[in-house]
């Protein structure tokens, strides 16, 4: 796990080595902090609940952007701050908590499987706390209940896992509408007036025209595969790693079928 660094002011983000995985803290009133997604590993939480304790920050409260297992991480050292997540995520999580707590048993094991996803669910138009607004964007786009936060004072919007700049768009391609569902999110994102730096789920921060930039590399991906053309993604290479290349050509299959 990377050191947090200042994305924006009192917006700090530690990236893990494990797919790059983001965990983004919102400083609040003195003392208090929003967290959002800390990930990944057993040894990623603690380092981040070591640097929080460092830097005076407790969190007082959290928010999971997506019901998958790299999303609904916890351990003691982070407190007992009240979880959200949106109502689908929250629904996704009780009714596949297994297979959820199986994928992470294989991929991160270690962890307090009884804090694993225990999120409320949050129907609101921004996270209920002290600190800098935090408004929702919630759709199903990548997964039921995918709710990016947008922070107006700093201009700083979480994306959740989408705008990534090492991932392509990753459909939840056992929903109805999985292509519809995914633009309708891309939708909300690229219509948010005031966004100067995003931070994907996975991948690096960028700025507003690198936001731009991943909204139309998302459209362009999405538009060629659902179309059932060849397309050659910058973000999909040799050295992708392998479950981004099957991913892709599932996603293939999916719009050939
Ligand atoms: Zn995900």
């Amino acid at each position: 796990m990377g050191r947090l660094t200042e994305v924006a002011p009192g917006v700090l983000v530690a990236t893990s080595t494990y797919a790059m995985t983001t965990s983004t803290v919102v400083a609040g009133p003195p003392g208090s902090c929003l967290l959002v997604d800390p990930a990944v590993t057993v040894a990623d939480l603690a380092a981040l609940a070591g640097e929080l304790a460092d830097l005076g920050l407790r969190p007082a409260v959290a928010w999971s952007t997506h019901p998958h297992w790299d999303h609904v991480l916890w351990s003691a050292g982070l407190g007992d701050a009240p979880r959200y997540a949106a109502p689908a995520a929250v629904t996704l999580l009780e009714t596949e908590r297994e297979a959820m707590l199986g994928q992470l048993g294989q991929s991160a094991p270690g962890h307090d499987l009884e804090l694993a996803g225990r999120m409320q669910a949050l129907d609101g138009a921004a996270i209920p706390w002290d600190g800098p607004e935090a408004r929702l964007i919630v759709h199903d786009g990548h997964a039921p209940g995918h709710g990016a936060v947008f922070l107006p004072d700093s201009g700083v919007l979480l994306a959740g896992d989408m705008c990534s700049d090492v991932e392509i768009p990753l459909l939840d391609t056992v929903a109805k509408d999985p292509l519809g569902d995914y633009r309708t999110g891309l939708e909300r994102l690229a219509s948010l007036p005031g966004v100067r730096h995003v931070v994907p789920g996975h991948g690096h921060a960028g700025d507003a025209a690198e936001l731009r930039r991943r909204l139309s590399l998302d459209a362009a991906y999405l538009d060629a595969v659902s179309a059932g053309r060849p397309y050659q993604d910058p973000r999909l290479t040799p050295d992708s790693p392998e479950w981004m290349r099957s991913m892709h050509e599932s996603q293939v299959r999916y719009f050939l079928a």
